[in-house]
């Protein structure tokens, strides 16, 4: 009988738990049908990187209780790299921010402010800095004749792995079409 990676993994960890206990196992008692009994499962993609593995979330009460792998999505078969294994405790943590919170040059102290806030802030500082850099022309140093480059060097922008290729294509577009030069992905530093 063919033995999956998961299912050998379940058996190993329940027949570690019943060797500890002493106890005599009882069949299906572990199983994982058991484990998430009554509660509501959905279907999701992990949101940390591009690969799209599958995940199953179990809630109850309309609050996350766990996260896995989907054994039945095609890209990872169940598993999980360490990122999306720790996903539950993107859910449930009390240490995450999950509010705005600035701090004013010169202060010590944090303040909470809007995403609204935060988003009008980003967009006019990006404006600012790019109207300060910006170059339309520029002597190239080869050939000492001046050029049209149209171009930044004051912003410089990061992608992540988390962007799928369209969101690639989109971020990198408005890159340009600021002008930045500067333009780099996190997978590829
Ligand atoms: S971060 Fe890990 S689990 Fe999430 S999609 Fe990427 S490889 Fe899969």
């Amino acid at each position: 009988m063919a033995v999956s990676r998961r299912e050998f993994l379940q058996g190993g960890a329940l027949a570690a738990a019943l060797a500890l206990s002493g106890t005599k196992a009882e069949a299906g008692s572990d199983s994982p049908q058991m484990r998430t009994k009554g509660l509501k499962s959905s279907t999701t993609i992990c949101p940390f990187c591009a690969v799209g593995c599958g995940l199953v979330v179990h809630t109850k009460n309309g609050k996350v209780v766990n996260i896995e792998g989907d054994t039945q999505h095609p890209i990872n078969q169940g598993a999980l790299c360490s990122k999306g294994s720790a996903l539950f405790q993107v859910a449930n943590n009390e240490h995450r921010l999950q509010k705005v919170m600035y701090r004013a040059p010169g202060s010590d102290k944090f303040e909470e402010k809007s995403w609204d806030w935060a988003l009008e802030r980003i967009a006019q500082k990006m404006k600012e800095t790019r109207d300060k850099s910006f170059k339309a022309k520029e002597i190239n140093k080869k050939d000492n004749k001046e050029y049209v480059v149209n171009r930044t060097e004051g912003l410089a922008f990061l992608g992540g792995a988390g962007l799928d290729n369209e969101e690639c294509y989109l971020w990198s577009k408005f890159a340009r079409s600021m002008g930045v030069a500067h333009l780099e992905h996190q997978a590829r530093i």
